[in-house]
């Protein structure tokens, strides 16, 4: 279900599918995350391959897809490289309700444009997503953190000021004011939150054409219908985010409430070495979107046969009618826990089978609509199913 929707909304876009391997050398998230990020300096399952090499089971999917986008020559491509993947991802977390070691994520990303229409293009695609799967009562919020220069100004200006009221903060908010003060805006600790609600914020301080290319993905978004809230104080947990950062939350969850997000990452591909090459992406917890949707409809999937073995029946032909079955594009299941004929026969009905071919000698074939059963040849069994007839 998920699948299919993601496939939908992104592949009518003109997002292709990507799958990058499981792991990756642990340099790949250290330059790629940061090695200030929770993710490396805590998260991340690292061992060794044996020869020597540190390898990391990918925490995340945007670093892989980077290092696939150098590795297999498609910035050589024309312009956006546009990408989704749908895969499992490992963090050493503490587990509980939607947050798990192992999860799943739908990701799209698309490298190669600087344009505010790929960034308001990109959140719009997820918003159809969490639509049509249903995530209940999501609210979107939006803001810009600049380019790196700006950034690190503002770094400054935000130390200084972290500084300044130090006595006042946490414990854990003082110890990270150099490695990563802007984490102060995440802090539930009412003293550190006092001393937030005065600090300076980034969106006051963008340089003017990062002013510009936020307020067209703002103005897009609007012609766009969709409803957000300017959040200054948005931090994602990832280092390479530039200019502009979004979330969707919803507050169908409990504690766990952020679902997915993005941004962009101007600098990523040249930090992994590559040219300068801007993009930006996202990605959605598939766990989190079950959750926040309630129930899913589910269908059963249809069984067109059930090949049921009488006592003293020829395996081989109830085997060779269920793959013929196959091979003729019907849903054929075999008997394959010993069953009694009886048994076979509730379990037929129990999965919804539409005929019950009963190997034995002469084949039987049931009609499970009308009740119905007929002794029959075994060549013709087939060409009855295909035809939908009734026996009578
Ligand atoms: P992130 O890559 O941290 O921005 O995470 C994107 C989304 O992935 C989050 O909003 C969650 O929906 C999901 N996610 C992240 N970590 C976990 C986890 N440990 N368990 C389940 N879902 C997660």
């Amino acid at each position: 279900m998920v699948e299919s929707l993601a496939r939908r909304i992104l592949g009518a876009a003109g997002y292709r599918r990507i799958e990058t391997p499981a792991f990756e050398a642990t340099e790949l998230f250290a330059r790629g995350v940061g090695v200030a990020t929770d993710i490396v300096q805590k998260e991340m399952y690292t061992f060794d391959d044996g020869s020597g090499r540190s390898l990391t089971l990918r925490p995340e999917g945007t670093a892989p897809v980077c290092r696939a986008y150098l590795e297999h020559g498609m910035h050589k491509l024309p312009q956006p490289v546009k990408l989704w993947y749908l895969s499992s991802f490992f963090r050493y977390e503490a587990p509980q309700a939607g947050r798990y070691r192992q999860f799943w994520q739908v990701g799209a990303e698309a490298i190669g444009t600087a344009e505010p229409a790929a960034d308001a293009e990109l959140i719009v695609l997820l918003a159809a997503l969490l639509d049509a799967l249903g995530v209940r009562e999501c609210r979107l919020r939006l803001s810009s953190l600049g380019t790196p220069e700006t950034r690190a100004e503002y770094r400054d200006e935000l130390q200084g000021y972290l500084r300044g009221h130090e006595d006042e903060l946490s414990a854990e908010v003082r110890a990270r004011i150099d490695a990563n003060p802007l984490r102060a805006f995440d802090s539930t600790h009412p003293g550190t939150r006092a001393v937030m609600a005065g600090a300076p914020v980034l969106l006051d301080r963008l340089a003017p054409d990062d002013a510009e290319h936020f307020a067209q993905v703002c103005a897009l978004l609007n012609d766009a219908g969709l409803h957000y809230e300017l959040d200054p104080t948005l931090v994602r947990g990832l280092d390479y985010y530039t200019r502009t950062v979004f979330e969707f939350a919803s507050d169908a969850l409990g504690a766990q409430s952020g679902v997915g997000g993005g941004g962009r990452y101007d600098r990523l591909i040249e930090q992994l070495d590559g040219p300068p090459t801007p993009a930006c992406g996202w990605a959605v917890g598939i766990e989190r979107m079950l959750l926040a949707a309630g129930e899913l409809p589910t269908a059963p999937s249809p069984v067109d046969l059930f090949v049921a073995l009488a006592p003293g029946g020829d395996h081989r032909v109830a085997f060779g009618l269920a793959t013929n079955a196959r091979r003729a594009g019907l849903a054929a299941q075999l008997e394959l826990a010993g069953r009694s004929l009886k048994g076979q026969l509730r379990h037929a009905d129990r999965i919804g089978a539409r005929y019950v071919a009963i190997v034995t000698d002469p084949m039987t074939l049931k009609d499970m609509e009308s009740g119905e059963q007929q002794q029959t040849m075994p060549d013709a069994i087939i060409p009855t199913i295909l035809r939908g007839s009734r026996l009578t």
